[in-house]
């Protein structure tokens, strides 16, 4: 039986535009990864994202300047995804181990870290240098601390 409630809905959503975003292309690339390769260098073009809402958990980023290496934010993380240098009062936070809690957000006094907005963090390399985040720790850059190739365990210091 038709129900003309449900008929006028349907017809308004005939004309009606879509209501999801077509992120990352218009139409679906065969290959998600071959296509941000494509965007990469400039041979096709990413419909851009909608905007995220305010207070989302997105990557992390790390400030480093005001960080006291004090280990608060390795203490609560629940996937073991930071390292801390402590002697160099820097640390290292691993986005591929990340699960976007906030709780390091959370206990750093100093605001050195918050969770960002971006969300494109998907990978096969959880250690590709984008996906290791270390702000710009001038001091762990010429230690060397925070170029090694494989981190041990996750949390150093504890
Ligand atoms: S980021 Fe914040 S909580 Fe973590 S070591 Fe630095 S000061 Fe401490
Ligand atoms: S957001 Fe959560 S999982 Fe990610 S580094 Fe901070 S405490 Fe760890």
């Amino acid at each position: 039986m038709f129900r003309l409630p449900m008929v006028a809905r349907m017809m308004r959503q005939l004309f009606s535009k879509p209501a999801t975003n077509p992120f990352p292309a218009r139409h679906l690339p065969r290959s998600v990864t071959e296509f941000l390769q494509l965007v990469a260098e400039g041979k096709a073009h990413m419909v851009a994202p909608v905007g995220t809402p305010q207070g989302f958990k997105g990557k992390i980023e790390y400030e480093a300047a005001d960080c006291t290496g004090c280990s608060l934010c390795a203490r609560v993380c629940p996937a073991n995804a930071i390292e801390v240098h402590k002697e160099l009062k820097c640390i290292t936070v691993y986005a591929g181990h990340c699960i976007q809690c906030g709780q390091c957000t959370e206990v750093c006094g100093k605001s050195s870290l918050v969770m960002g907005n971006e969300f494109l963090t998907a990978t096969r390399d959880r250690y590709a240098p984008d996906m290791i985040i270390e702000g710009d720790a001038v001091l762990c850059e010429l230690a060397g601390i925070c170029q090694d190739d494989e981190p041990t365990e996750a949390v150093a210091v504890k």
